[in-house]
């Protein structure tokens, strides 16, 4: 009892001590450099000599506390590569630490605003203090230079006070902006260089032209679906790919908000839950498709609703493992993590976070 009585006056002493010194400027001062110096060193370790995926956003267009829109970070050797950029994006790639400036290229599965509303803040992180040579290479479907256009209207302003304050070692005009590439599907294959393949081939999410892409480094195979609903293009797309990320819509949920929503007096909301139906892939036939093309990983990324609790999560994936063995498919979050070694069959599944 007296120990306790000893122990309770130490603790109550050393919490006045740490009080009255952390109002001190010389132990704040101390406490500030430890930290500065800890976050300009902070930069997030993924491997050089695999090929690697990071979900930088596994949302909804509708976002969602804690998930960013759409979003794969992809890295191959010591190179980086970004696959959508919806908001949010930028932000957790930011905050993981992830060396921006080595971000080589950006690819957009499709022009809806959640893949691209973020790459306006993507392009000043990649521009400002960058050692890159030329404007930001971005390649999608047709439509894509309007895209760059704009934001490059936008931002013109922005780009030019920037340009202006710190001069052009720091931010160099001639290499602000974007530079667009229009895929064509006669010529799939639209980027080969340092090992690396990109190929680009059609789904299908109409009226919007859309594309899938596979990741081909040294050996291993990353397929990213974009949106699309069920579709053989997918299946023939990612045949036999180390790991395939697939968006996935839960019909079953949308027609259970329908209720709550009209009960709500929201018609209109009612009306898009029924339109979205027809181009996206339930979480159940994204597992038909990942066993159709024989791959050994399915990456669910994109969910729609976004499941908020984990009784959500259960009900979202309702029958997938009656399709697919448990083992051979994941639930991404933000920060989700997927290192494919070279030299390897192993798929190893972290998190950034
Ligand atoms: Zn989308
Ligand atoms: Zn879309």
């Amino acid at each position: 009892m007296k120990l306790l009585k000893y122990l309770a006056a130490i603790l109550f002493i050393l919490f006045i001590l740490v009080n009255v010194l952390t109002r001190l400027p010389i132990v704040q001062d101390r406490i500030m450099m430890t930290a500065l110096n800890n976050a300009v060193n902070a930069t997030a370790e993924l491997p050089d000599n695999a090929l690697s995926a990071l979900v930088c956003g596994s949302g909804p267009p509708l976002t969602s506390p804690g998930a960013a829109q759409s979003c794969i970070l992809i890295k191959a050797g010591d190179e980086y590569f970004i696959v959508d950029i919806g908001d949010g994006a930028s932000a957790n790639l930011m905050n993981w630490g992830i060396d921006v400036q080595k971000v080589k290229a950006v690819f957009l599965t499709h022009l809806h605003s959640d893949h691209i509303a973020d790459l306006a803040e993507l392009h000043l992180m990649n521009w400002v203090t960058a050692s890159r040579q030329s404007k930001l290479k971005v390649y999608g479907p047709e439509g894509v230079s309007n895209v760059t256009e704009g934001f490059e209207a936008t931002y013109a302003l922005d780009y030019k006070f920037r340009n202006e304050h710190h001069g052009n070692e720091i931010a160099p005009i001639e290499v602000a902006g974007f530079d667009p590439y229009t895929i064509n599907l006669d010529e799939p294959v639209i980027y080969n260089k340092n090992d690396l393949k990109v190929t680009a081939f059609e789904v299908e999410h109409d009226p919007v032209p859309a594309v899938g892409f596979k990741f081909d480094y040294k050996g291993r195979s990353i397929v990213i679906s974009g949106d699309t609903k069920y579709s053989q293009k997918v299946i023939d797309g990612a045949k036999n790919a180390d790991v395939l990320f697939h968006e996935n819509q839960a019909n079953h949920i949308l027609e259970m908000m329908n209720k709550p929503l009209m009960n709500a007096g929201r018609p209109q909301a009612a009306t898009v839950m029924k339109d979205i139906v027809t181009y996206h892939t339930t979480p159940t036939e994204a597992a038909d498709i990942a066993n159709k093309a024989n791959v050994d990983h399915l990456v669910f990324y994109h969910h729609v609703p976004y499941p908020r609790i984990s009784i959500m999560e259960r009900v979202h994936l309702r029958g997938v493992n009656e399709v697919r063995s448990k083992d051979k498919w994941t639930f991404s979050k933000d920060g989700t993590l997927i290192v494919l070694p070279l030299n390897s069959n192993e798929i190893k599944i972290t998190s950034i976070n």
